[in-house]
């Protein structure tokens, strides 16, 4: 079990890694969208970053909190689908000190959910849900076959990662890729980027603590 989470820490790396990766964000955006989604990610998380001592050091209220920021700071269509991805995240850890393999399933699970609801995607649309559908399957099988938690989080992270890869051979069908039709094919899409840099983040974080 994960226990003795720092959740400001949690959330920091999170704003970390997209700091770290804003210009591969766009430039991936660029190929087949308008170039704009590090830079989007990366002033929503900015705004996160100023407003976070206003809120207890609590993984749940944290991640609630973070979802509601970019709802309402990030333009474009992320705004909605990030602020249900982090917000719903976050209710499925509602008064968790502890989490459990089960937890961190029901995290995965109810974002996934969320985002799909939301913004009416599916797998095979190039967009995060086949970024987080992979990460989702991947832990899930892990725990199903019994493995330890270190190694399920890890299945969990590569997941994302072949999640991310396989949006490279989709058309895109949702946003604004999906003007090109077949000329979206052969790059990957930068939300499915963006959620695999999430992912890996949180993975790596509450590793820390098992
Ligand atoms: P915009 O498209 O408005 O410029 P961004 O560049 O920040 O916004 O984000 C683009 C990303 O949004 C895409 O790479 C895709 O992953 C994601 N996206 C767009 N529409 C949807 C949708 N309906 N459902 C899920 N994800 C979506
Ligand atoms: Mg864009």
């Amino acid at each position: 079990m994960v226990q003795g989470i720092n959740a400001k820490d949690v959330i920091l790396k999170i704003i970390k890694s997209i700091e770290e990766n804003k210009e591969w964000l766009s430039e991936i955006d660029g190929a087949i969208g308008d170039g704009d989604h590090g830079v989007n990610m990366a002033k929503g998380f900015g705004i996160v970053k100023s407003g976070i001592d206003s809120v207890p050091n609590d993984f749940s209220k944290l991640l609630n909190f973070v979802g509601m920021t970019l709802v309402t700071n990030i333009g474009g269509a992320m705004g909605p689908i990030y602020g249900t991805f982090f917000m719903r995240m976050g209710k499925a850890v509602e008064g968790k000190s502890v989490l459990e393999k089960e937890d961190i399933l029901r995290m995965l699970l109810e974002s996934l959910e969320g985002v799909k609801k939301r913004g009416g995607a599916e797998v095979g649309d190039k967009t995060l849900v086949d970024t987080l559908d992979a990460a989702k399957k991947s832990y899930e099988r892990a725990i199903n076959e019994d493995r330890d938690l270190r190694e399920a989080i890890d299945e969990m992270i590569e997941g994302a990662r072949k999640g991310m890869e396989s949006t490279k051979d989709f058309v895109a069908k949702k946003g604004r890729s999906s003007r090109l039709g077949e000329r979206s094919k052969g790059t990957i899409d930068a939300g499915a980027a963006s959620c695999y840099l999430i992912l890996k983040s949180i993975g790596e974080s509450l590793k820390e603590y098992i």
